[in-house]
């Protein structure tokens, strides 16, 4: 079988959603599951409907009209006729959601996280699942949560392979499947999200458990670039990646294929292609058993939004073993992703991502053993291959607060 994914941009207004039909048509279909992700931005407008619902916001309801509006309009322009079967559809899955908001006693934020936003993807799956068959392409939409089965850590969950696998391995290569991405279900059937960006990984999941021929992730770009086109205004077509590069530039916040999705697909020795869903020629980014990295060029990967903390001990005795290991405890605890460490005789620095606005209840904390200094938004950027050239272009884009070297990897965090 081969996966296809297409992200939130392949399928964000009825446009790109015809060229979704493009794209099957061009490529065949035959054997296929698709994974797709919620439309546009939308998994980002039903974080608006959570946190309105958590702080008791007078602007839930309309967060939530506002959603349900993108999406009646997407099928107003996609459906000439036969809407009304659709549109049935979404007022169920909008009286879900209103259920579950009107019924829930739960106070626990990511869990509430996961009911709501895995809506967006229900929806979309739904709404193209029915375009595809109304125009004669036949689906068969399986709701993902019956198959990927995780734990409880809501918003970041940990997939039970053993269950999936079993679950998996009943489809057959005689349909054309259409999925969620980004979401599971946890032992009681609740659902469970993979992590933002999740639906790399759960085109991987299926590749896996299937033994598929191959990944192919539909992108608004030519295919993996040397670096972020929307920082860099000079880009190179990666032609080819290996695994392991591509499982470094993803540990180092490449963000555009998703840090989880690589393992699973090498383990199988399956083939990623990531490609532009306007240039069906192009043949895009070949991840696998290929040599390290075709052309070879500086790789560029910016994470926004770090913080730099500096912490020295309160009595001035060195920064070692004990205190290190007291600090990382206090990091995990609060969840702090770590993405840099530097350490000297009497300071260390860390470079934090607070994915989950912790940072505040790490300081408070921390203060009372630590002298803590930070600066925040900073940037973070990596230089795989680097070279000179490379990293004079970095340093031209602001001031150096740390800069860090190890076996042909720079990093810089910027200011
Ligand atoms: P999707 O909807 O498929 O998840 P995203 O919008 O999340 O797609 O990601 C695609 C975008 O990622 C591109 O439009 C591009 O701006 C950005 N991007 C960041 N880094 C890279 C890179 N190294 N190569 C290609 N695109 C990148
Ligand atoms: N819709 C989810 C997100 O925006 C998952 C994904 O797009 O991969 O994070
Ligand atoms: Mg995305």
């Amino acid at each position: 079988m081969k996966i296809f994914k297409f992200g939130g941009a392949s399928v964000k207004d009825a446009d790109t959603i015809k060229n979704v039909v493009k794209v099957l048509k061009n490529e065949g279909f035959k054997n296929t599951l698709i994974v797709i992700s919620a439309m546009g931005k939308m998994t980002n407008a039903f974080e608006k409907i959570v946190d309105a619902y958590y702080n008791n916001s007078e602007d839930l309801a309309t967060n939530i009209n506002s959603v349900r509006n993108f999406h009646i309009t997407i099928i107003e322009n996609l459906f000439e006729d036969k809407k009304q079967p659709i549109l049935f559809e979404l007022e169920l899955l909008f009286g879900q959601l209103s259920g579950f908001l009107a019924i829930n006693k739960s106070a626990n934020y990511n869990y509430i996280y996961d009911q709501v936003v895995g809506y967006g993807e229900l929806l979309s799956t739904k709404i193209i699942s029915s375009y595809l068959n109304t125009i004669g392409i036949l689906t068969k939409w399986i709701d993902v949560r019956d198959f990927i089965k995780t734990d409880v850590s809501y918003r970041n969950a940990t997939v039970n392979w053993q269950e999936t696998k079993v679950n998996i391995q009943i489809l057959d290569s005689q349909n054309l499947y259409i999925t969620q991405g980004f979401l599971g279900a946890d032992s009681k059937g609740k659902t469970t999200t993979l992590g933002r960006e999740g639906s790399d990984y759960t085109a991987a999941i299926f590749a896996h458990c299937l033994g598929a021929e191959s990944v192919t992730i539909w992108k608004d770009v030519d295919g993996v670039l040397n670096a972020d086109p929307r920082y860099f205004k000079e880009t190179v077509l990666l032609n080819q990646i290996s695994y392991n590069e591509a499982i470094e530039m993803a540990f180092y916040g490449a963000s555009v294929i998703h840090p989880k999705t690589l393992k699973p697909l090498e383990n199988k020795n399956i083939p990623l292609y990531v490609r532009s869903f306007y240039n069906l020629k192009n043949k895009g980014t070949t991840v696998g058993k290929v040599p390290n990295l075709l052309p070879e060029t500086p790789c560029f990967i910016l994470k926004n939004k770090q913080i730099l903390v500096s912490i020295t001990a309160l009595d001035f005795s060195f920064m070692v073993e004990h205190n290190l290991s007291d600090i990382f405890k206090i990091l995990h605890n609060y969840k702090l992703k770590v993405n840099l460490i530097q350490n000297s005789a009497l300071s260390f620095s860390v470079c934090l991502e607070d994915k989950f606005n912790n940072f505040e209840a790490f300081l408070s904390q921390i203060v009372s053993k630590y002298n803590v200094t930070f600066v925040s938004n900073v940037a973070l950027y990596t230089i795989r291959h680097a070279n000179q050239k490379a990293i004079d272009l970095v340093e031209k884009k602001g001031t150096v607060l740390l800069k860090q070297s190890t076996k042909g990897t720079v990093q810089l965090i910027m200011q």
